[in-house]
């Protein structure tokens, strides 16, 4: 079975060449991360990614983790290559170095997060997770609980969760019951149930630190009442030695469409005296906290859309290379139309090549615009101007919903299609493209639905503020109509442009809508709020294309790069241009004058 191979040239193109590496390594303590360190760096993951996470994959699958008596077996080999990774220093790119991690920039730290998504998305969940609550912790916590948990946890020796879900409180995280009852030592006594906790319990490391989200006692009803507390599987002693077993157990673990190797488990706190834990942060400002953490959080899940497309792409190319079925109508490329021709590769038939090519330019434009939204929010840490610094965060803020609802949806289109190059042999479990749409069903729904995404989008980020971070944005985006040169010897650069200029204009035409209707009627601007972000992220996908046929182009013309590389990245964005930019003028449609229908229906009438 085909292993994935990281697809390392693309990443070191967007990285230097369009989102500007050189604008995060400026910046104060990223100076070591030059283009021969990336692409070192790049080169090594991609290793692991092959050689042995990917192997992986396949025999998580088949072989899911299992629950016994509360504790949890993952599959074989799994936990040998959670020591490898953490061995090698994986697992702490992104920590801070003052609790041993390397404190490096999220641009560097994406492309290899991709890679491990791609490779084996139910092992990459477990670091993902940790990270989350290392920054909760390093954000909010107070010293004494840095020290106590954040170097076992960044050093890899101890993983964490995020408790957020219960039966009743999913999307709605102000259902949240779990009780939080203060102790006279200044710690709590926790009581309740969470839902879905990915890796809640495993085999990995001898302790698990969980955040979870509970009222403590006497809390306002609502998000306003809602507190973050640190929970370990295991109390931890003054010296930092492990000691007895907190209340706090895993019921049972889910049965599942995909990522059957993640444990997604319930979680039961304090069934007998209540599991201990400690307040991070001020009391009920729990949510609010979750919000600081969350743009990190959907940056990496709207990643796994990209990495799953990416692998899926791989597998079905490797197909269709290989399958063998009929002749390509008008002879297909280079090959002579006898009729006693040979049946060809199926990669000649002008539909598969089609979807092929839809599968590569969706997933070439959402790692465009991932890896950009990594570099703003570099520079949203670190840039030494406060207003750059505001105006990269304010423009992550409205990047995050698209990153994280597009690339995810895409990710599930685009391993739909890998199924459909498969053929029938694509329903087979043995080729592994069914695989990939399995566990690419879960990206939409976790870390918030594209539902919630969509809500977020249109109401906090844009319908609130009144569309000045998307105005600002659009500004941006209408430069590249004077950066396209109109009389360029490249032919494919003209159309791309023009395509590109429609799209915006439909874009530009439905956040005005949504600007105007929002105030009056937020139910018609929620009922296609998910069509807009679709179109916000195929523009700004499309402008991330535009940009990179561009650079390509200038770099063939000075005779610099990989000629076939660089062509091939303008005929890719030209696909783009023609078959996914055109489905801006529906989508514009079906968010402006959608919702009469959705809302003039009856509950009773669905
Ligand atoms: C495999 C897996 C792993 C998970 N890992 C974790 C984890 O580690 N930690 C954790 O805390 N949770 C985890 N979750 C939970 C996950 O985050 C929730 O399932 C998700 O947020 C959706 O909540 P829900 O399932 O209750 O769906 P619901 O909230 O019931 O949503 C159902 C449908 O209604 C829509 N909907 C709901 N509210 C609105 C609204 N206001 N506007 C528009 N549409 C709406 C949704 O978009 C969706 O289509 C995991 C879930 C799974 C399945």
């Amino acid at each position: 079975m085909a292993e994935y191979v990281a697809p390392i040239k693309d990443m070191q193109f967007v990285m230097k060449r369009l989102v500007g590496l050189d604008q995060v390594n400026t910046l104060p303590g990223w100076e070591e991360v030059t283009e021969d360190v990336v692409d070192a760096v790049l080169e090594e993951a991609g290793k692991l990614a092959s050689e042995v996470l990917s192997p992986l994959n396949a025999v998580g699958d088949k072989t899911p983790a299992k629950w016994k008596d509360g504790n949890v077996t993952t599959p074989p080999g799994f936990k040998e290559a959670y020591q490898q990774y953490v061995g090698a220093g994986w697992g702490n790119i992104l920590s801070p170095t003052k609790f041993g991690g390397q404190g490096l920039p999220h641009l560097l730290a994406t492309p290899i997060e991709e890679m491990w998504g791609a490779a084996n998305l139910a092992f990459k969940l477990c670091p993902m997770l940790t990270q989350g609550a290392i920054e909760a912790i390093e954000y909010v916590g107070p010293e004494s609980l840095r020290e106590k948990f954040l170097p076992n946890m960044v050093s890899g020796k101890w993983t964490g969760t995020m408790n957020l879900t219960e039966p009743q409180a999913g999307s709605d995280l102000s259902l949240v019951r779990t009780k939080a009852t203060p102790q006279a030592d200044g710690s709590y006594r926790l009581k309740g149930q969470k839902i879905f906790i990915t890796y809640g319990e495993h085999d990995y490391t001898e302790n698990i630190v969980h955040l979870v989200l509970a009222r403590i006692d006497g809390a306002p009803e609502g998000v306003k009442g809602i507190s973050l507390l640190a929970v370990p599987k295991f109390l931890v002693k003054d010296d930092g030695s492990l000691g007895a077993r907190n209340d706090v157990r895993c019921v049972s673990i889910e049965h599942k469409l995909g990522i059957h190797a993640s444990p997604t488990a319930v979680m039961a706190y304090g069934e007998k005296d209540g599991a201990i834990g400690y307040l991070v942060g001020e009391a009920h400002r729990g949510l609010e906290y979750m919000f600081i953490m969350m743009n990190a959080a959907r940056l990496s899940v709207g990643l796994e859309g990209v990495a799953i497309a990416e692998r899926a792409y791989q597998r079905a190319l490797a197909w269709s290379r290989e399958r063998l079925q009929g002749k390509p109508i008008g002879g297909g490329q280079g090959a002579k139309s006898s009729p006693q021709q040979q049946p060809a590769p199926i990669v000649q038939h002008p539909d598969v090549k089609r979807m092929l090519l839809t599968m590569k330019s969706t997933t070439e434009a959402t790692r465009a615009l991932a890896y950009w939204t990594s570099a703003l929010l570099d520079r949203a840490k670190k840039h030494p101007d406060d207003n750059e610094r505001k105006r990269c965060q304010a423009m992550v803020d409205l990047l995050i919903p698209v990153v994280k609802g597009w690339s995810t949806e895409n990710g599930i289109e685009v391993a739909s299609l890998g199924v459909q190059v498969h053929g029938g042999m694509g329903f087979i479990e043995e080729t592994g493209a069914a695989q990939h749409l399995r566990d690419a069903r879960i990206t939409t729904i976790y870390e918030g639905t594209t539902g919630i995404q969509a809500n977020d989008l249109v109401g906090r980020k844009v319908g609130r503020e009144q569309g000045k971070t998307a105005s600002i944005l659009i500004a941006e985006m209408e430069r590249l109509a004077q950066q396209m040169p109109q009389g360029h010897k490249n032919v494919h650069l003209k159309d791309i442009a023009d395509r590109f200029n429609s799209s915006l204009a439909r874009f530009t035409e439905a956040t005005r809508w949504i600007v105007e209707v929002y105030p009056s009627n937020p139910a018609a601007v929620a009922a296609g709020s998910v069509y807009y972000l679709k179109l916000a992220g195929i523009t700004l996908g499309g402008w991330m294309m535009a940009r990179s046929a561009l650079i390509a182009a200038e770099l063939l013309e000075k005779g610099e790069g990989d000629a076939a590389f660089l062509r091939g990245k303008i005929l890719t964005a030209r696909f783009y241009a023609d078959h996914v930019l055109a489905q801006s003028m529906g989508l514009c449609s079906a968010t402006m004058r959608g919702a009469d229908s959705v809302l003039a229906v009856e509950e009773a009438l669905l």
